[in-house]
């Protein structure tokens, strides 16, 4: 495996300087294409699967942790309070709180529950200076997040949907987990102390689980401070294993928040939320995915999906042609001319973008394309508009293959 933070250097991917701070990566053209592709289809994937987008802003008053318990069992990773002619207000350490207020800012009827609030946004760790790198130690995180407020009976289905969702997206990204691991409390003070609720979501999320087939590892000491978690768990090109996605019960923010809907029976009950990354912070993501494929993205991720070499001087007008029709049909495309060197020099050149498209004198003529894949196959001339309407649609697809769909 690669190393993410030289390879993403040496690919344009991102970069740091320390006038702006360790562990505050900015993202160059390149880099910005991939994430915003990964970003778009997290949010159709989640829109199809009936998720509500919201944006909440980055800060908070300081009270709004102190509810939610951040505050108390969080605080070493948060920022300091910024001080505010008299208030305090923090950068902050996720994004539940927010939602929870959200939730509470309109009256709900069962009819409407479960109801799935979705954000990428911003959070913040205060990490140590030491510990930070790349894009997998950093200080501002943008995570996929999304918060299911539901009934109890509702929280399987859920949880089970989550999973679902994770699976599909690791199939279109081409990464495997290392392991899924039941994340339970340990000893020590670091977690809401409410014994009969921690027991009811390990068993809610011991029985997804079992009823998932998923072979998983229940690991002591690893929940959130408000409840148990499934973790999705990656390993890294140094082999340290971290969590990408996750899926988590929480019955404590509901009390904290007094949040509450309009049962069939007209009373006020308390719903349970459930918290969960499809994909984790877009840093961590895009650095799994520059490590598992050593820069060479799926088509749909890739920062150049067609590169088009034109054999001679002579074909540069059918270069410019085709480069109009590819972003015409929405594919990022390239020239590469004979200034850039001979055909094999731009083809070696080429050898992370997916797709070459080779134009001669005969192609030229007869609007057609000698197509290379970036995995070395050579295939037969062919019209244009099959390659792209081809390309296109695996595209679309977020398809993780080249050319069989
Ligand atoms: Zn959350």
């Amino acid at each position: 495996m690669h190393d993410h933070r030289k390879l993403g250097r040496e690919l344009g991917l991102f970069d740091t300087d320390p006038l702006i701070g360790a562990g505050l990566p900015y993202w160059l053209p390149d880099g910005a294409v991939v994430r915003h592709a990964l970003e778009e289809y997290i949010r159709t994937a989640e829109q199809r699967a009936g998720y509500r987008h919201v944006y909440s802003p980055v800060l908070g008053k300081r009270e709004l942790y102190e509810i939610s318990g951040h505050w108390s069992h969080y605080r070493d990773d948060m920022f300091p309070p910024l001080d505010l002619g008299g208030e305090q207000v923090v950068l902050r350490p996720s994004l539940c709180p927010h939602h929870a207020v959200i939730y509470r800012s309109r009256s709900h009827s069962y009819r409407e529950l479960p109801l799935r609030l979705a954000e990428l946004g911003g959070m913040y760790r205060a990490e140590l200076s030491g510990v930070l790198g790349g894009l997998t130690r950093v200080r501002a995180i943008h995570l996929n997040d999304a918060h299911i407020f539901c009934t109890v009976d509702q929280v399987a289905a859920e949880a089970q949907a989550a999973l679902d969702l994770i699976g599909q997206a690791y199939q279109a990204l081409g990464i495997s987990p290392t392991r899924y691991r039941l994340s339970l409390p340990g000893p020590g003070a670091k977690y809401v102390a409410a014994p009969q609720l921690w027991r009811r979501s390990i068993e809610l999320l011991t029985e997804v689980l079992d009823r998932s087939g998923l072979p998983y590892q229940a690991v002591e000491g690893e929940a959130a401070f408000y409840g148990p978690k499934i973790d999705v768990q990656i390993t890294d090109s140094a082999g340290r294993e971290s969590t990408l996605s996750t899926v988590q019960i929480d019955f404590h923010q509901p009390e904290q928040f007094d949040l509450h809907y309009i049962g069939a029976d007209g009373g006020k009950h308390r719903p349970v939320m459930v918290h969960r990354s499809i994909i984790g912070s877009v840093e961590r993501a895009v650095a799994h995915l520059i490590e598992q494929h050593g820069g060479a993205f799926p088509g749909w991720l890739a920062p150049v999906q067609v590169v088009i070499l034109p054999i001679s001087d002579a074909e540069l007008p059918s270069a410019a042609v085709l480069a109009r029709r590819c972003a015409d049909r929405g594919l990022r495309a390239e020239i590469t001319g004979p200034d850039r060197g001979t055909l094999g020099a731009r083809i070696r050149q080429a050898r992370l973008v997916p797709y070459q498209a080779v134009i001669g004198a005969k192609e030229a003529v007869q609007d057609q394309v000698a197509v290379r894949l970036r995995n070395g196959r050579r295939l037969d001339p062919q019209p244009a508009d099959d390659f792209l309407a081809r390309i296109g649609a695996l595209i679309d697809a977020h398809h993780p293959g080249l050319w069989e769909s």
